[in-house]
């Protein structure tokens, strides 16, 4: 079978004000040298959202969104639908991400219908899935992991409108990292499973690794079989430290 073209999809959280464009155009002027090698993606805040994809039009970088209703419109005060993140140029949006699900209170089923929304609208879903660190010291990992993933991923998940982010609680922002061993051991867990749940799709839907990924991590945790790709927090703001993850891919 063919390589994964990997994806390097940078989330910027609730950071960013006009004055990122700076940041975000040094992202733009290094993304043709790292695109024979992947697939770039920035999710600014919403408010940032249209400006960013108006300046990566035609250039090797798309730009999506952290969040979405799972609606299309409607008495929702407050709230971003798929489809205006689709008009203001997202194609891609990440659902279920660990802050949403710990600071918000989401579940499986309505991470399910945000990603469902997110195809409505015609984009792509990034489902997050990852344990807490409880969780890992009660050697409960994989089975939180099946939950998650039997409970969010819709029936209809493709390679092409799914991309599947484990992001262990435990390391986001904190600095600490699985080993490779460890990560290599998760995303076989979770092959396995795309592939009896979505056959040949499940084969090839790319598994992002997420939490604290930086420069000098990268290439090691990119180099783990079933890793097609990363998801970034905090080294996503800088364009030196973006660039550089995606040229260790
Ligand atoms: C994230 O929250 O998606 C993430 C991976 O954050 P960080 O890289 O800052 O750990």
């Amino acid at each position: 079978t063919d390589a994964i073209r990997p994806l390097i999809a940078g989330n910027w959280k609730m950071n960013g004000l006009k004055g990122s464009i700076a940041e975000f155009d040094a992202m733009l002027n290094g993304a043709a040298e790292v695109a024979a090698k992947a697939d770039l993606l920035v999710c600014p805040p919403a408010t940032l959202l249209a400006a960013f994809a108006t300046k990566a039009a035609g250039k090797k970088l798309s730009v999506g969104a952290q969040d979405c209703h799972p609606k299309s419109s409607g008495a929702h005060t407050g709230d971003i639908a798929a489809e205006m993140l689709a008009d203001a140029g997202a194609t891609a949006i990440i659902v279920g991400h660990s802050e949403r699900r710990a600071d918000h209170g989401e579940g499986d089923a309505l991470v399910m219908q945000k990603a469902e929304s997110a195809w409505r609208a015609g984009v792509t879903a990034i489902v997050c899935i990852g344990e807490t660190q409880g969780q890992r010291d009660a050697g409960k990992t994989l089975d939180i992991l099946r939950g998650q993933l039997d409970g969010s991923l819709p029936d209809a998940s493709t390679a092409a409108n799914l991309v599947v982010a484990y992001e262990p609680v435990w390391a986001i922002g904190t600095g600490l990292t699985p080993t490779a061993k460890d990560v290599e051991q998760i995303h076989g867990f979770i092959r396995e499973f795309l592939t009896s749940r979505f056959k040949a799709d499940g084969a090839r839907m790319r598994i992002l690794y997420g939490g604290s990924v930086k420069p000098s991590n990268a290439a090691e945790l990119m180099a783990v079989k079933n890793v097609n790709g990363a998801l970034v927090g905090g080294a996503s703001l800088k364009a030196a430290d973006f660039l550089a993850i995606a040229k260790g891919c």
